[in-house]
């Protein structure tokens, strides 16, 4: 049974004022990292009144010690703050997908309405509304239109709704270490309907120089550890030419003339205008493209720093990276999971390409730690995501639910 989309559409458009009041209710949940529980406990809810069958799934606190482990400054204990998972059975024989996306927002920042959702001019505005909260909302479309049509699916769909993408992707990694597998996963993220079966890695780095401090009428005789920065930094900034350099036209992110990029994002040091500075701490981020992966760029940062002719810096340096972590990766263009879904979205009236995603989210984690054919779609736009005035225009959610709907149909089968 081939699915047609204005049969989906129509099923999509009669729950449409509904799903709307879930995002809006979604949004007024402040799930900040640590304050996750109450918008959880409500998808909860919501999924099972809707009869989807899902269950908390713990986080253990062990997961901290993992190697993969993100650490950020808010991290706290992972008691009471747990995933959501629930596996639609399929009829037998189809393929099966994990469909996932994330209830965790970044902080509110400047904004005082960012928890006061809105509706206005066909745009929903909140924190979340893009990322991801409609995205999640998209999901829960597209599964009850198939239902309200009377679609039976040959395979599983195994949907995933974690906490900590926003830190780098423990939610999602610990349902990674309790197990999951699947023929495909499509992560549901702001894409605009774009298909990316490839996304760029970012590393976060910690780079700590150490001199010796005096008094500024003695600096001749001390080493400050603030030029050494510089030093480190020029070196950091070289690295980033070739970084930039190696980059280019790599398949699926051809069209960025600067894919990837070393930012110098914090720096510290120092503690008296007349005094030598014997500490400076810098952080920053490295974005890079599946031609490398986490191991070689920690390799290379080092490598750059050891380039540099000063021998005082190449001896009192620490690199570290404690902070945000997640691998590039790249699931083939042809794998029949993208080609399926980018079909799905063009047979539904979406403008949509395959490339890569010069962001990172949550599905390196499953391409690359549990080995699975990833891609990334979704509605709206990442560009409002993380700013002031987050919005997602709701025509675009409906889209994309479509899309969704048609292309898990195709790929896990119908009776
Ligand atoms: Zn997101």
């Amino acid at each position: 049974m081939s699915l047609n989309c204005d049969q989906i559409a129509g099923a999509i458009a009669a729950r449409s004022d509904a799903a709307q009041k879930w995002l809006t209710d979604m949004i007024a949940f402040p799930s900040t990292q640590g304050q996750e529980a109450e918008a959880m406990a409500y998808l909860k809810d919501l999924c099972l009144s809707l009869g989807l069958p899902m269950e908390y799934r713990e986080i253990p606190d062990s997961i901290m010690e993992d190697p993969e482990y993100c650490h950020s400054d808010d991290e706290t204990s992972y008691v009471g703050r747990p995933n959501l998972v629930g596996v639609l059975k399929g009829s037998g024989g189809g393929r099966s997908v994990i469909l996932q996306s994330h209830m965790d927002v970044v902080p509110a920042g400047e904004w005082a309405e960012a928890f006061t959702p809105r509706v206005e001019g066909g745009y929903v505005y909140g924190r979340g509304s893009t990322d991801c909260k409609g995205c999640v909302v998209t999901v829960l479309l597209a599964m009850m239109a198939l239902r309200d049509l009377g679609v039976t699916l040959a395979g599983d769909v195994e949907l995933q709704f974690v906490i900590e993408e926003e830190v780098g992707g423990n939610g999602a990694l610990a349902l990674i270490r309790q197990g999951c597998s699947a023929d495909g996963v499509i992560v549901v993220e702001a894409t605009g309907h774009q298909v990316y079966p490839a996304n760029r890695g970012a590393l976060w780095f910690r780079l700590r120089t150490t001199g010796v401090s005096a008094h500024m009428g003695r600096r001749h005789e001390a080493v400050n550890a603030i030029e050494k920065m510089m030093e480190a930094s020029r070196c950091l900034l070289e690295y980033e030419r070739e970084l930039i350099a190696s980059s280019r036209n790599y398949p699926l992110f051809e069209r960025y003339e600067n894919p990837v990029q070393l930012n110098i994002g914090m720096i510290r040091g120092g503690a008296w205008p007349s005094m030598v500075a014997d500490e400076c701490v810098m952080e920053g981020g490295v974005g890079f493209l599946p031609n490398r992966d986490l191991a070689q760029v920690k390799r290379e940062l080092v490598a750059a720093i050891e380039s540099s002719p000063d021998q005082w810096l190449r001896e009192h340096y620490e690199l570290s990276y404690p902070r945000l972590h997640k691998d590039a990766y790249e699931t083939d263009p042809q794998h029949p999971l993208v080609t399926t879904v980018h079909r799905a979205a063009l047979a539904c009236g979406r403008e949509s390409e395959v490339y890569g995603w010069n962001v990172s989210c949550d599905a390196a984690l499953y391409a690359k730690l549990a080995g699975l054919p990833t891609l990334v779609y979704g509605p709206s736009d990442i560009g409002g995501a993380h700013s002031a005035d987050e919005k997602i225009q709701w025509s675009q959610a409906l889209e994309a639910a479509q899309t969704l709907a048609k292309g898990v149909a195709e790929w896990c089968g119908t009776h």
